[in-house]
């Protein structure tokens, strides 16, 4: 069965209703990286961080799987799908995925701020100054921060170098090293943008660029992979 890694970043999520960080209106409009989500920003003002992150959290509760969602479950009936997000929502599960790696965390988790393996699952979507982990230190969200180490890089080197098919969807390709990724593709492989602002990538030949939202983009490709599959195993 053919292997397709799908990588996804904010624009899938956008038409759930839940900003992208560099679009016109997006998150970064609103607020300072620095002053948010970085390891510097939790020492200086924890309360703050805590604050942004349970608002995040709770647009994200309120929000539901959109179709672009929906279609990469159902594509999993088809193929070896495995997914690699940039998102910390829980969108692709919800929507039915089952094949999920999370490069910058989960934003419905929280994890202990000095034994970063243990990981909560946060009730009723707020972290708490105060709320502490089994060994009595302070939670925090369970995401990646800008200058933090994202941990499965590598797991995610080793998915996308055995991709028959590689499937880009709404990211602007600039947080590293997540956006480096798409590098690792093996040269044979065809590979899919789907993003209203998709630009060429040089160095990938096989590339073709869907100029859409995902919500139209994503099920459109979709119906076509499972229809040429139908197509060649009936010849
Ligand atoms: P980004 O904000 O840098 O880029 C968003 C991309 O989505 C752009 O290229 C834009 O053209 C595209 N886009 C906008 N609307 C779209 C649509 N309807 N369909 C398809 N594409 C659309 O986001 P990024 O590249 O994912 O990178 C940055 C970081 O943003 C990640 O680290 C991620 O953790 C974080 N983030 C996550 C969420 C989330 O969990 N939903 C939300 C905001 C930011």
């Amino acid at each position: 069965m053919k292997k397709i890694v799908v990588f996804t970043g904010a624009g899938i999520s956008a038409e759930s209703g839940i900003k992208t960080f560099r679009d016109a209106d997006g998150l970064w409009e609103e607020y300072k990286i620095s002053e948010v989500a970085t390891p510097e920003a939790w020492y200086k003002n924890p309360a703050m961080v805590q604050d942004f992150y349970n608002k995040r959290r709770k647009q994200v509760m309120e929000a539901l799987p959109n179709k672009a969602h929906y279609a990469l479950a159902e594509l999993e009936k088809h193929f070896d799908v495995q997914i690699i997000t940039q998102n910390i929502d829980d969108l692709h599960e919800r929507a039915g995925s089952k094949n999920v790696l999370h490069l910058h965390g989960e934003i419905m988790k929280a994890r202990s701020s000095t034994y970063e393996k243990l990981i909560y699952p946060v009730k009723n979507g707020i972290i708490s100054m105060g709320d502490k982990c089994e060994k009595g230190f302070q939670l925090r969200p369970h995401v990646v921060w800008f200058g933090e180490e994202v941990p499965n890089m590598e797991i995610a080197y080793k998915m996308v170098s055995k991709a028959d098919i590689f499937i880009i969807i709404g990211t602007s390709l600039s947080v590293y090293p997540a956006a480096g990724l798409i590098y690792y593709t093996p040269k044979k492989s065809k590979v899919y943008l789907i993003d209203p602002q998709g630009k060429n990538i040089d160095t990938i030949e096989n590339l073709e660029i869907i100029k859409e939202k995902a919500g139209t983009g994503v099920p459109a490709l979709v119906e076509h992979l499972i229809n040429s599959k139908k197509t060649t195993s009936r010849l």
